[in-house]
């Protein structure tokens, strides 16, 4: 598909971005009819281990015989080996139908991403989904290795920055990549039942947007109220205009019991959901799913993004058939639609109808946690000795100040005041966990823990969506998720944990590594000074402000999703 704004890629020139022609806008059946404010229904087809997808070669032929018009693979799903996206979204695209590529940061490096986005690019594919992905489970002869470069916003961030072009040196001279016009989607997971999982959520969800998240889709789970809040969430905090597709996930009791345990990443079941679906045959299942697509419609979501194990063509035709019939009787069937875990935390106040009170207040909680006791001292000799203009700051700038031409040479790392500052690495790595990334971000996460260290996926802008119902990490469920940590130690320091919802951390620079953190930031070579602040769009002019380099600034966009319905 071409996408109207292609150039030489060794062009001198600055990139342009050419605007899409209506042709293409409509090729891509996604974007067009999300941009209409048409409802799509979206399926979600799971790749397997076997380059031989005869049953996904199946679902698609009857999927484009059947007005099934958008089909999305995952992209080695549940951290087990499968065939990637790319390699079958062609099929997709032959049989007339707009694939929606999965891309996870789990198994390949920046490097890797990018490549693989010039892959998706080279096959005409505009639609990527930025997952920061589950954690590996599994892989011949063991356990894969997690690699983990980017998260899923700095995902976006490559997704953006390639949408414009990359600049970059063959030689002496400065050569662009091709710009291409990816439509960029993200994920959230708005059913998380404890307040630091869901607020790390939805901050999270602020910063991708800003980053220039174009659609959103949901995790999937069980209860409208969660999703209701998420909507309202979406249209107070200036994210109404983008469009979210609800994740309608058709579970047997086998399956919805797998995910309770925790073996599906991220997912909210509850014992009673669980009671219900041992009696059920799948005309029941079916029935559920098409009164929440029929529910979420009506709540002025843009779509609904529809799978389960399975479930074949015909089913997802029945289901969207009965969700129409449905219309706005979902209403009647509350109680097949909210499935609450017992002290689930909500964001608003309940409402008459099982729903939340629209206008209500935030019920973010008013008590302060108290810091430990390494938490107030690493806070305290931050603040004289380590921040901006800070006694202790100060004098280290002054003694051991690197010129640009140095940074290439490592001497500077060998005299007398770079080896005075030795002992504070001891003190990270005894108080912090601190694994010596040399890049360290701890005092925007209040120095409540190293993500570096305690956080399995290394994520450095936020918590992946696998948290467990206690609270604990998805890959460690002896350890709690250090997100968690970070919301209730920036209360605890008096600091307000929205800034996960604006500033952007960049990806760590593994020049860094084991070397000193504190003589990197007195010198400036650390991740500060290239953190940027950014802010959701408004509608109808970008906001983004900007501290450091290039502002990251999303379209105008127009889209019918603003106003609530
Ligand atoms: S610590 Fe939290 S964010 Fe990190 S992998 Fe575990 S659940 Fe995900």
């Amino acid at each position: 598909m071409d996408d109207g704004s292609t150039k030489a890629s060794s062009s001198n020139a600055a990139p342009d971005r050419t605007p899409l022609s209506p042709d293409t806008e409509n090729k891509n059946f996604l974007r067009s009819s999300l941009k209409k404010g048409n409802f799509i229904c979206t399926a979600e087809l799971v790749l397997g281990r076997d380059h031989n997808a005869g049953e996904a070669e199946t679902f698609v032929k009857e999927a484009a015989q059947n007005g099934i018009n958008v089909i999305s693979l995952t992209d080695l799903p549940g951290g087990n080996p499968a065939l990637p996206p790319e390699a079958f979204v062609s099929y997709v695209l032959e049989h007339g139908l707009t694939p929606i590529a999965h891309l996870t940061g789990k198994d390949g490096n920046r490097s890797l991403l990018e490549g693989r986005l010039h892959a998706l690019a080279r096959q005409g594919v505009e639609n990527i989904l930025a997952l920061t992905g589950d954690a590996q489970k599994s892989g011949l002869g063991g356990k894969a290795k997690p690699v983990y470069d980017l998260d899923s916003v700095l995902m976006l961030w490559l997704i953006r920055s390639l949408r414009d072009g990359v600049e970059y040196n063959v030689g002496t001279r400065t050569a662009h990549t091709t710009p291409f016009s990816f439509y960029a989607g993200a994920v959230v997971n708005p059913f998380k039942i404890r307040e630091p999982d869901l607020m790390m959520q939805l901050y999270k969800l602020q910063l991708k947007v800003a980053v220039g998240a174009e659609y959103i889709i949901t995790q999937l789970g069980y209860n409208l109220r969660k999703l209701y809040e998420l909507k309202q969430y979406m249209d107070r905090e200036g994210m109404g205009h983008v469009p979210v597709l609800a994740n309608i996930y058709v579970p047997t009791a086998k399956v919805a019991q797998m995910m309770q345990a925790g073996e599906v990443a991220g997912c909210v079941v509850t014992d009673e959901l669980i009671k219900r679906l041992e009696k059920e045959k799948k005309p029941q299942r079916l029935e559920r799913a098409a009164l929440m697509v029929a529910a979420v419609q009506d709540l002025g979501f843009a779509g609904a993004h529809i799978g389960g194990f399975g479930l074949t063509c015909r089913d997802f035709l029945t289901l969207r058939e009965r969700a129409a019939e449905i219309g706005r009787d979902w209403r009647n069937h509350i109680d097949e639609l909210v499935f609450p875990a017992p002290g689930e935390f909500y964001l608003l106040p309940p409402n008459g109808d099982g729903l939340s009170r629209r206008n209500g207040e935030y019920q973010v909680t008013r008590l302060k946690p108290r810091a430990s006791f390494s938490q107030r001292m690493s806070e305290m000799v931050h603040r004289y000795f380590i921040k901006d203009g800070s006694f202790g700051a100060r004098f280290f700038k002054a003694r051991i100040a690197v010129t640009p031409q140095q940074n290439g040479d490592a001497s500077w790392r060998h005299g007398f005041w770079y080896k005075l500052l030795e002992p504070a690495s001891l003190y990270r790595k005894a108080t912090l966990g601190c694994v010596g990334c040399g890049d360290c971000l701890q005092d925007h996460l209040n120095y409540a823990g190293c993500s570096m260290r305690w956080c399995y996926k290394e994520l450095r802008n936020g918590p992946c969506g696998g948290s467990r119902v206690d609270g604990t990490c998805e890959a460690h469920p002896d350890l709690p998720c250090i997100w968690n940590l970070v919301y209730l130690g920036t209360l605890a320091v008096g600091d307000d944990p929205q800034k996960f919802a604006h500033v952007l951390v960049p990806p760590r620079d593994w020049c860094l590594d084991k070397t000193n953190a504190l003589a990197n930031r007195f010198v400036g070579l650390d991740n500060l000074c290239k953190r940027t602040e950014v802010a959701v769009p408004c509608k109808t002019a970008s906001t983004n402000a900007k501290l450091n380099e290039s502002s990251i600034t999303n379209n105008e966009d127009t889209s019918p999703y603003a106003d609530h319905r």
